[in-house]
């Protein structure tokens, strides 16, 4: 008798589609948006363990003068128990970092909506088998810790953006907060996020018939939005295992 895995019908699709994507592997494009210096590198390369992306340079007060913004993308293929990622980093250099940052929106836009024209004139053709996909996928949009709540360059991105892509928002070096100004950030953010309308990415409801854990895992992940995040590229020795963390006077997060 056939195996389960051998067994050629319907009830094997699954299998064998899982086998062929993994074979094939994925393709994944995330764009980072949020001003410079809010750890947008560090925490996509702790995310990835890979060195994606560097800090970038401090622009200089010319540089202030005018808006700098450029697109910039990073790629690395990564393998994670035998599953293959192209993972694709869509950086925004210079956003915010102007005096006047009103037009920053308007080549990102143009970038996300030239993959799309791309991807479309891509399927429309003949070659339809080897199209890579550039979409942007998901965008993380890095909020500053220090500010009272959104700032309006930040409304005004989200609003210019939401539209096109699935907005991730993040707090960023959320370590320069306590417990308590976290929370108060988050509620704020997300009163903020209702009052103008800005849609983000939610995070889809499991199937009733789903298993307790999953259930609660996924309750938590949506309390959490938006995210507040600490990241290091340095590790540390704590009780005996090596993990990633920021080293301060007091003590490691
Ligand atoms: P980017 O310009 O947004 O890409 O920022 P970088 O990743 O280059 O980080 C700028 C500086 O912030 C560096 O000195 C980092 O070590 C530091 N940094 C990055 N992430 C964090 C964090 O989560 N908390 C704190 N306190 N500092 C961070």
């Amino acid at each position: 008798m056939a195996s389960e895995t051998e067994y050629l019908g319907f009830g094997n699709l699954p299998n064998q589609v899982h086998r062929n994507y993994v074979k094939k592997g994925f393709e994944f494009t995330l764009m980072v948006v949020g001003e410079s210096g809010l750890g947008k590198s560090t925490l996509i390369n702790c995310i990835f363990n890979t060195g994606l992306k560097t800090g970038r340079q401090i622009p200089s007060v010319n540089e202030h003068l005018e808006s700098t913004l450029k697109i910039e993308t990073n790629t690395a293929d990564i393998e994670e128990r035998g599953v293959k990622l192209k993972l694709t980093v869509v950086d925004t250099p210079g956003f915010g970092d102007s005096l006047d940052s009103v037009d920053d929106c308007k080549p990102i836009i143009d970038y996300i909506d030239d993959q799309y024209e791309k991807y479309l004139n891509d399927e429309s053709g003949l070659n339809r088998r080897q199209i890579a996909d550039s979409r942007i996928h998901c965008c993380f949009y890095f909020i500053s810790p220090v500010n009272y709540g959104l700032k309006p360059l930040d409304v005004m991105t989200m609003k210019t953006l939401h539209n096109k892509v699935n907005i991730v928002p993040i707090i960023a070096k959320s370590d320069s907060l306590t417990k308590e100004e976290v929370q108060a950030l988050k509620k704020r953010i997300v009163t903020e996020l209702k009052t103008h309308g800005i849609q983000i990415y939610s995070i889809p409801d499991c199937d009733p018939d789903e298993d307790q854990d999953y259930k609660e895992q996924v309750r938590q992940l949506k309390a959490a939005i938006p995210f507040a995040v600490s990241s290091s590229l340095e590790t540390h020795e704590v009780k005996g295992r090596k993990v990633r963390g920021r080293a301060y006077g007091w003590g490691i997060v």
